[in-house]
């Protein structure tokens, strides 16, 4: 299994760049936060210890997330090509992927960090809406739905995220910064890290990171 990373601050772009990757190569698409809110949609027990730390845009516990990660490679026998965004964010989070991956004789062969601005990740956050039903990423000003509240792709109803709120938003990238940001060095230390600027239109990103998968 070949794992690729797509590594970035909140509001870099991670969900929408994934979706276009996605579209044009084989990689399946993993991502931790819209698997934890299906979970809290869904009332599990995960989804129950981990809504307050979303809520606060503090980390979930690496154990619960490797948990789950694994739990779902392992259900849906991923053998191929798999994208991670939003994970890992934790250096333990990458250690603990290495490894499983590595029992299952896959490996983490490039990572992305998406690169932006603060102002301009604020400006992202703020303005964000997701297809309740599919997941679809938009933005009121930069990629607006053609009807407005409504998903282009299966007519979904596009909403808010909780976690979207100013407030929210400065405790998540304070969060990043600490937590996350070290993971730069660990990639880099082991070759894998390729910087790609992500305040580009969304297509041209797109483009650039499947161009450099090769
Ligand atoms: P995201 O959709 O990636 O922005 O994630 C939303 C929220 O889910 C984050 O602010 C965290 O609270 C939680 N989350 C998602 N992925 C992880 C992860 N890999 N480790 C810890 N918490 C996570």
């Amino acid at each position: 299994m070949r794992a690729m990373i797509l590594l970035g601050a909140p509001g870099a772009g991670k969900g929408t760049i994934a979706e276009g990757v996605k579209a044009q190569t084989p990689y399946q698409h993993f991502s931790t936060g819209d698997m934890l809110r299906e979970a809290i949609r869904n009332g599990t027990e995960l989804g129950k210890r981990a809504d307050e730390y979303i809520r606060r845009g503090d980390l979930v516990p690496d154990d619960l997330i490797l948990g789950m990660v694994f739990e779902r490679l392992d259900r849906e026998k991923s053998e191929q090509a798999v994208m991670f965004d939003g994970f890992p964010r934790t250096i333990e989070q990458a250690r603990l992927l290495d490894d499983g991956l590595s029992k299952r004789g896959g490996v983490v062969h490039v990572v992305f960090l998406l690169e932006v601005t603060r102002e301009l990740v604020i400006q992202r956050l703020t303005g964000r809406r997701i297809c309740r039903a599919c997941g679809a990423n938009y933005h009121v000003v930069n990629i607006p739905p053609k009807r407005e509240g409504i998903c282009d792709l299966c007519g979904g109803e596009l909403y808010q995220r909780a976690d979207d709120t100013e407030e929210t938003i400065v405790n998540r990238l304070n969060v990043f910064n600490r937590q996350t940001a070290p993971l730069v060095a660990y990639y880099e230390k082991h070759g894998k890290l390729v910087r790609v600027d992500s305040s580009k239109p969304r297509d041209r990103t797109v483009a650039e990171v499947v161009g450099k998968l090769g």
